[in-house]
């Protein structure tokens, strides 16, 4: 089968499309003939390689997978050949006390599809059976897999983590990433009043049409200010962080007393500094947050099948040019998912 495969991590350039051996679903797997496969940061990440992070070489990278069920291995019972299906980007034991209480996300074995396993930046991908979802018949594969990874992370770290209270204020840094763009929607769809971050103007306006009630342009105005201008003062209920070192000091300034914030990314570094008098004395809460459980991701696929969320496609490219893709959202200048399309 064709695939994006690397053998050692470096840049874009050590993304390869190539020919490699079609895998074989083992028990309680299935083979999935890929049609989409959206990118995310963490591509990014797993390319450029992970300190302590041992990933299998050569690898095959890709976590938000759309497609055709092609084959099932044995003793499957839930997923039917020739299905459409929309996967789960987290693999887990299914055995442990985490994965049987459905806090899937916590599994010591967790991993995602495209991460310390082959992913769908490839014809095909194997994975097991209860990562299968019913894709919503809605969607084109492209927009499909735009979804997982980014809306179940959103959903994680709002509803879980965060605990989000309707009417709340909510800080969501950077609006154009696909966690940002998810995370705008499921805070207006409880209610809440948003403030969007974004760099430039455009994406701002992309934003607001997603239901953004405020906009801040990171590279223009400082964020804490701003907050503080459009909330008298008080500060926001909740931070929505993924940025980490260029946004961490104005995130926990923007947090009213009693603030939550949430992140699940470092994106500009994990270098953070806190005074813990203003962590103390505010009662401020800080959260991490890790990917998602299948459960809410089934929530979340719900809501995308209702229409109550929709995912933000940027642009498409063919699987050939994954390393385009990659130079892509490396500058930063999408609004919502970059997704490979696999003919
Ligand atoms: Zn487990």
């Amino acid at each position: 089968m064709k695939a994006i495969v690397f053998d050692h991590h470096g840049g874009p350039d050590v993304l390869r499309y190539t020919h490699v051996p079609e895998p074989e679903p083992r028990h309680g797997e299935v083979l999935i003939r890929v049609h989409a496969c959206a990118l995310n940061h963490l591509d990014l990440w797993v390319r450029g390689g992970l300190p302590g992070v041992p990933i299998p070489l050569p690898h095959i990278p890709g976590s938000d997978i759309a497609g055709v069920v092609e084959k099932i291995g044995s003793d499957v019972t839930n997923v039917k050949s020739g299905q459409r299906v929309l996967l789960a980007p987290g693999v887990t034991c299914g055995k442990c006390t985490a994965c049987l209480a459905g806090n899937d996300n916590k599994c010591p074995q967790f991993t995602n599809l495209g991460y310390l396993i082959h992913g769908g930046c490839a014809e095909f991908v194997r994975c097991p059976e209860v990562n299968c979802f019913p894709c919503p018949e809605s969607l084109s594969a492209p927009e499909a897999a735009a979804v997982p990874l980014v809306f179940q992370t959103a959903w994680h770290m709002l509803l879980t983590r965060a605990q989000l209270q309707p009417g709340e204020d909510v800080l969501i840094l950077g609006a154009g990433s696909g966690v940002g763009s998810a995370a705008i929607q499921i805070a207006k769809f409880f209610g809440c009043r948003v403030i969007a971050t974004a760099g430039n103007d455009a994406k701002l306006a992309k934003a607001r049409e997603l239901g953004a009630d405020e906009l801040i342009n990171h590279h223009a105005q400082k964020i804490k200010d701003e907050v503080r201008r459009l909330t008298s003062k008080r500060g926001v209920d909740v931070v929505f962080e993924h940025v980490g070192t260029a946004t961490w000091d104005d995130s926990i300034a923007s947090l009213t007393r009693g603030g939550r914030l949430v992140t699940c990314g470092a994106t500009t570094g994990y270098d953070a500094k806190l005074d813990l008098r203003f962590l103390f004395s505010r009662q401020l809460s800080i959260l991490g947050s890790y990917m998602g459980t299948k459960s809410e991701f089934a929530t979340v696929l719900r809501l995308v099948a209702a229409g109550r969320l929709k995912p933000v496609l940027d642009r498409t490219f063919p699987l050939a040019e994954c390393r385009l893709a990659h130079e892509y959202l490396e500058s930063s200048s999408q609004f919502g998912k970059v997704v490979l399309v696999v003919d």
